[in-house]
């Protein structure tokens, strides 16, 4: 039983009671209720594709001509009818299915002849639609038996009695739109073997649902309705229309709406993966420096805690974060890759020596009782040693965030500090304390190699973050996907 033809039986037999013609539905006096291809003209008829020769007749038992063909493929595909000239010397715009036959062309669904002719009025050979609604529907159909064979496995067409295709045959009208209401619709073959075995996401983009219609088109009607955030299962496409299944209701919807992925609440910024070029007056992105500086060396160990010494810890982590900077074109140094003791004026000095831009110092807290989190340090007063209190500010911001990111610690915040290695510089610089050596807790996520590379990773888009947005540098945005990652929300 084909149920979308019992459908639409119906839905007409309603609109159209005894003879009484309404306006709303075309009735062909040729094309009763026990015509062979009934279901299947009307339902061309209701998507726009097919018409009748006038408005009472479609002529079912007259050949389809190569034109007739033409205009009906290009309405199934959405295609821009507008007539127009052609390269064809005997298709010019004066010929309503110009547009279509041209477009078609276009797409290298239907060829001319090679004498520059198209022979619009020619009729259409059952080889020659086997291999044009092969290609149209992006069936296998590289020749005439191969397109043939294609629309007999998929329940579209069958072969004649003498048990071959019979291509050099025409075809009548009637039987053409057969065929090219199976190929659009599914139900209508003599077997739905089509696999909806593509799950995609609706997304009407403003919160309203998706309709499901019988047909490719607006102007079918809608069975069902699918709404944002919907998973429906795909078979295939019919132009920019999409076949689909949805609690049981087979049908149609505008693929415009349909992701791969689940739409989100928030708009997702997607960096892109190719170089954007430097915005005017600033520096490439190759002359950027990072200076990491691992906190403490040497003799000088920081602090210990829980078997763990805060000088390796840092170590440990800034060699971690330099890494990432292995695979993008600006720069990271470090005041130091062993453990060697370096004076705190030194680092800053470093920083200056080396023509850095930016300076993040790397510490752990410590406390003789519970203290615990996260916090970053900048320096404000005096502003004459390090002039660069704003933009050490920020920086702090998105340090701090990401940091937050990474270990989910408790957020002891964003904090002014007068410490000399930030005093001590002349680029923008904070000191982050990643957490506390002495706790439990935070040496559940500081004490493991995992939990290092996860902070080392958070401080590398942090820098990113201070460039993206406090900088305001697009050209930064292609760097975040070499880590999959995309940008914090703006924080200053
Ligand atoms: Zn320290």
């Amino acid at each position: 039983m084909k149920k979308l033809a019992a459908c639409l039986t119906l839905s007409l037999a309603a609109l159209v009671p005894f003879g009484q013609e309404s306006q709303a539905a075309t009735h062909f006096t040729d094309v009763g209720t026990t015509h062979r291809a009934q279901a299947e003209i009307y339902y061309l008829v209701e998507g726009g594709i097919a018409n009748g020769y006038t408005s009472s007749r479609f002529i079912p038992e007259k050949q389809v001509t190569r034109d007739q063909a033409a205009a009906m493929l290009g309405r199934t595909l959405g295609l821009n009818g507008e007539p127009r000239s052609t390269e064809f010397k005997d298709v010019g715009s004066n010929n309503s299915a110009s547009g279509y036959i041209q477009q078609l062309v276009d797409k290298k669904i239907i060829n001319g002849y090679p004498d520059g002719s198209f022979k619009p009025g020619n009729t259409l050979s059952r080889g020659e639609m086997a291999v044009l609604i092969g290609r149209a529907f992006n069936y296998n159909s590289g020749s005439v038996s191969v397109a043939a064979s294609s629309l007999m496995k998929k329940g579209i067409a069958q072969g004649i009695a003498d048990g071959t295709f019979g291509e050099s045959l025409t075809i009548k009208r009637g039987d053409f739109a057969v065929f090219l209401a199976r190929s659009i619709n599914a139900d209508f073959r003599t077997a739905n073997t089509e696999k909806f075995d593509l799950s995609v996401y609706v997304d009407t983009k403003d919160g309203t649902n998706l309709n499901i219609r019988t047909g490719p088109g607006t102007s079918y009607q809608a069975i069902g309705s699918a709404p944002t955030g919907k998973i429906v299962s795909y078979a295939y496409s019919v132009g920019d229309w999409a076949y689909v299944t949805s609690n049981n209701v087979k049908g149609f919807v505008h693929s415009a709406y349909l992701q791969l992925d689940k739409p989100s609440d928030k708009p997702v910024v997607t960096p892109p993966t190719s170089p954007v070029p430097t915005p005017p007056g600033k520096k490439p992105l190759s002359d950027i420096t990072v200076v990491i500086d691992a906190g403490h060396g040497g003799k000088d160990p920081g602090s210990p805690g829980r078997g763990y010494t805060e000088k390796n810890v840092t170590l440990n982590v800034a060699k971690k974060m330099e890494k990432y900077y292995d695979k993008v074109p600006m720069k990271a140094k470090m005041t130091r890759t062993t453990d060697q003791y370096i004076s705190l004026d030194a680092r800053g000095a470093y920083a200056s020596k080396i023509n850095g831009d930016i300076f993040v110092s790397i510490h752990t807290n410590a406390h003789t009782g519970s203290g615990n989190g996260t916090e970053t340090y900048y320096y404000t007063s005096r502003a004459r040693v390090n002039p660069n209190v704003s933009q050490s500010k920020a920086l702090a911001k998105y340090v701090q965030n990401r940091q937050l990111e990474a270990w989910g610690l408790t957020d002891r915040g964003v904090k002014v500090g007068n410490l000399a290695v930030l005093r001590q510089n002349s680029v923008p610089a904070v000191l982050a304390e990643l957490g506390f050596i002495t706790n439990s807790k935070d040496m559940g996520v500081m004490g493991t190699e995992a939990g290092r590379e996860k902070m080392a990773k958070g401080l590398f888009l942090a820098t990113l973050d201070y460039y993206y947005y406090y900088e305001g540098r697009t050209d930064v945005l292609p760097l975040y996907s070499t880590v999959n990652a995309t940008p914090s929300g703006k924080l200053h």
